[in-house]
């Protein structure tokens, strides 16, 4: 074992350091610094190299993070860097973006007593490192393929098995509907927590390896998907899920009551330099306004801190479960307290009230009963509850559900699950249509970033191993 590991004794755990509330709530810049090379090397150096190391096992990456530590504490990065990007198409994206909380962080088994070695902020450093001094390359394939593949969506999963199926040498298309490349990671996560200049680097590293981008294209309106379906040798869904979960009650309808995903959308675009007339003319801009956001994950979390940097008067989120039962990121709940988002713990909505225009939402304090057989417990009303808050914009952030995929792409035998999500065989990750493939949220359901990524690999291989299983079916064929 390297004698430079092991300090978690003698050095504490340190994150990047945090720029200050006030500081960040003035932007929309990350809001954690860069390690310096000490801190990374020191911060790696605490990893004890476990035997088993349950941080590996519980990144869904598997990434070999003990053996990039250690090459991180002894300055070797450029080998750290090869070791980490060998399981991680994006990992200055995971390293920023992971919930690490719950992955690979919330599993590290240092010793009892002592915090987990702060993995994803060493891989972003590893990474960022790799790009500063020009060892990440745009894919050069050995041989170029004459077989070409179809990815129907440039979200992590799409961008992710391009580039593995592009370094296989394949001629690769990704169709996306929106003008830019990159699905949430560009028009859902706010560039607090990922700067969209970081998507864009990895966007155009895929357009110089060769891989061809068909932007502002709707598979379904601008092109059939069987016309797709028969311009390649295979294709891969992965359009991701943006049906948001609605709310049935008294007031839906009113002006001001919107949903989450268009609220982040307008305040991404703007932070890019488009012209976002929902933005201008007020009706998604939280200036000077009075907040209410409903929810508790990591969408809700998103739009709290968004309407504290678009100088909102108020922002108050509305939880119908406590802190503890909260499904987002404790360390977002967290960013977002410092901020001065109010925290309605316990509360549901009951009616939204105003004339044509939203200005108050009505609702209830709610007490957490027995668990139900999913092990959660129910939330129930407390009568006689009722509270009022002011809101000149209500933001719903309930979760999303997919398009109806079959009707979209008119294509009743692609079947799909009681959830409308792609039904895939998960061995070779093909749905019932023969050389058609899905990966990422459209399979799982809204999921997580590197869940992304580990699904458009593993897509990749079984694409590859498909085409030449075809390929091999002709030559016998005709031999
Ligand atoms: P997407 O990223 O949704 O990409 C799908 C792409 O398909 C889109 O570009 C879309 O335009 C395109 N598309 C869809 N239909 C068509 C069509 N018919 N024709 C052409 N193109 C089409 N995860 C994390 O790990 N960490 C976070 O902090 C985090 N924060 C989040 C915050 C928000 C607000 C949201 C909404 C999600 C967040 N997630 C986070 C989840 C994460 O963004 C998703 O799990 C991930 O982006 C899914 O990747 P994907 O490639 O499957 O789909
Ligand atoms: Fe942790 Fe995510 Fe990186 Fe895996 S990809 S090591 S879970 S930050
Ligand atoms: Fe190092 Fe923690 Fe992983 Fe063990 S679990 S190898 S200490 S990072």
């Amino acid at each position: 074992m390297a004698s430079k590991m092991l300090q978690f004794v003698k050095t504490e755990k340190q994150m990047p350091t945090k720029r200050t509330a006030d500081e960040r709530a003035r932007d929309f810049d990350e809001i954690y610094k860069d390690f310096s090379k000490q801190s990374a090397e020191e911060q790696a150096s605490r990893c004890s190299q476990c035997g088993v190391p349950f941080c590996q096992v519980n990144c869904p990456l598997h990434n070999n993070i003990p053996d990039w530590l250690m090459l991180t504490a002894e300055d070797i990065l450029q080998e750290a860097y090869e070791v980490s990007s060998a399981t991680n198409n994006f990992p200055e994206i995971c390293g920023r973006i992971c919930p690490q909380d719950r992955l690979c962080e919330g599993n590290c088994v240092i010793e009892k007593g002592f915090e987990s070695v702060t993995i994803g902020a060493v891989e972003k450093y590893i990474t960022e490192t790799a790009f500063e001094n020009g060892w990440v390359k745009p894919a050069a394939p050995i041989a170029e393929r004459a077989e070409s593949i179809g990815i129907i969506g440039a979200g992590p999963a799409g961008m992710s098995a391009a580039d593995m199926l592009r370094r296989q040498g394949y001629q690769v298309t990704i169709y996306d509907r929106y003008d830019r490349a990159g699905g949430l990671l560009i028009y859902g996560i706010p560039g607090f927590k990922l700067e969209k200049d970081i998507v864009e680097r990895r966007a155009k590293l895929l357009a110089d390896g060769g891989v061809t981008f068909k932007l502002n294209c709707n598979i379904g309106t601008d092109i059939s998907f069987s016309e797709i379906r028969a311009q390649h040798n295979a294709v891969l869904i992965a359009t991701g899920v943006y049906k948001a979960r609605d709310i049935t009650l008294p007031g839906a309808g009113l002006d001001g009551v919107v949903p989450a995903l268009s609220y982040l959308t307008a305040s991404n675009r703007k932070s890019l330099g488009d012209d976002v007339p929902e933005f201008d003319s007020g009706d998604m801009n939280a200036k000077d306004k009075n907040i209410v956001v409903i929810g508790g994950g990591d969408t809700a979390m998103d739009c709290v801190r968004t309407a504290i940097r678009q100088e909102a008067k108020s922002v108050t989120c509305l939880y119908r479960r406590d802190k503890a039962n909260m499904p987002g990121s404790q360390r977002e709940v967290q960013n977002a307290e410092e901020e001065g988002v109010d925290f309605q713990w316990l509360s549901a909505p009951q009616a939204f009230v105003g004339d044509d225009h939203v200005d108050g939402v009505l609702a209830q304090r709610i007490h957490l009963g027995r668990a139900d057989e999913t092990g959660r417990q129910v939330p129930q009303v407390i009568e006689d509850s009722t509270f009022k808050l002011e809101a000149d914009l209500v933001i719903k952030a309930l979760g999303f559900d997919p398009e109806d995929l079959p009707a979209m792409f008119d294509e009743p035998k692609l079947r799909v699950s009681k959830w409308g999500t792609v039904s895939i065989d998960w061995k070779t990750m093909m749905t019932d249509m023969p050389g058609v493939f899905a990966a990422g949220d459209i399979v799982r359901g809204a999921s997580l970033v590197v869940w992304g990524v580990r699904d458009g690999r593993d897509a990749a291989e079984r694409i590859h191993s498909y085409v030449q299983a075809e390929l091999a079916g002709e030559t016998k064929a005709v031999g």
